[in-house]
């Protein structure tokens, strides 16, 4: 999350990752405001509408494990609900979670949308020896209480018209986007939607339930999934979800998309390339990358 620079803030910006404000913003004088401390009056242009803008700080709540599934071999569907049932945010935003009696949090991405049951929905790529990633293969068990901080973030749908909305995702990166076409066929949006999802091998395919639910609901709805490394038994397209963006862009005739790219930096990034080389305006391109936190 960067921002335009005010005045009089104090920054850890020798310590910030490269990956959230790489050098060239830096030398433009942005900022990463989640870590940065005003010291006086200051005026900041940000570049998000004013509904997103957090007056009261980040909401931290208690909530319940209800559902631990195991969608692939290193991949869980976490499902927790909060005390209160009022459950409200926008889709594309993530919330920190905490073990119980544990210090450190981590960042997850919501993959639903707002409810009034309290219910929120992770998917949670586990990590070889990884602090959470350990908890939730190891110790985790339904009725466990976390800590959750948020929602949190910027990432989300843009409205800009009737341009198509485009999503590419790579592994647990599906869950934002997940949350944003769900969105979508709840309030019927008129946009045409297309969903890339990229996975490491066949096993690891997930989602598609879930995906072919959007699709009865939202009409214009489509999504392909892709195998990086295929095995015998895959006939579906091969490649990364980049490859899948390149082959589809630019569409013949057809206005260039909005793009809602999540997952691993360095997919995120090969995403990114493959827009601008087929001319994708850069203030089309809205994207998360799952930097390690
Ligand atoms: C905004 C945001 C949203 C995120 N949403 C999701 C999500 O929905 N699903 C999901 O699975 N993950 C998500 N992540 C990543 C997540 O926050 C954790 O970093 C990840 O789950 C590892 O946590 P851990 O405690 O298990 O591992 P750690 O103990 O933190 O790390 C264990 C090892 O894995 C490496 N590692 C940790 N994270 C990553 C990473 N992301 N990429 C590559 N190597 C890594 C570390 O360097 C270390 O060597 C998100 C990250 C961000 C910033």
């Amino acid at each position: 999350m960067s921002a335009e620079r005010g005045a009089r803030c104090t920054r850890s910006g020798a310590h910030d990752s490269e990956q959230a404000l790489p050098p060239g913003a830096r030398e433009r004088g942005e900022v990463l405001l989640c870590r940065t401390f005003p010291c006086g009056p200051l005026t900041a242009v940000l570049p998000y509408e004013q509904s997103r803008i957090l007056y009261g700080g980040i909401p931290v709540r208690e909530a319940v494990v209800s559902v631990l599934d195991r969608v692939t071999q290193d991949t869980v569907r976490l499902e927790l609900h909060l005390d209160d049932p009022d459950c409200q945010f926008d889709p594309g935003r993530f919330m920190e979670l905490q073990a119980p009696g544990d210090e450190a949090g981590r960042a997850y991405s919501l993959a639903d949308t707002g409810n009034w049951e309290g219910r929120l929905e992770f998917y949670v790529r586990l990590r070889e020896g990884g602090h959470f990633s350990s908890y939730l293969a190891d110790r985790a068990r339904p009725g466990d209480r976390l800590t959750v901080h948020g929602p949190q973030g910027a990432f989300g749908l843009h409205e800009t018209g009737l341009r198509p909305r485009w999503f590419v995702a790579g592994g647990t990166g599906l869950a934002p986007l997940l949350a944003m076409v769900r969105r979508m066929a709840e309030w019927q949006d008129p946009q045409p939607a297309r969903l890339f999802l990229g996975v490491n091998e066949p096993q690891d395919v997930y989602g598609l339930d879930e995906l072919a639910a959007v699709a009865v609901e939202l009409p214009g709805f489509r999504y392909e999934v892709c195998v990086w490394k295929p095995g015998p038994g895959w006939f579906g397209p091969t490649g990364t979800p980049a490859d899948l963006l390149a082959a589809a862009l630019p569409e013949p005739g057809g206005a260039a998309p909005d793009l809602y790219v999540c997952g691993p930096p360095a997919m995120v990034d090969a995403v990114l390339r493959a827009a601008a080389s087929a001319g994708v305006p850069p203030e089309q391109v809205h994207r998360e990358r799952f930097l390690a936190t």
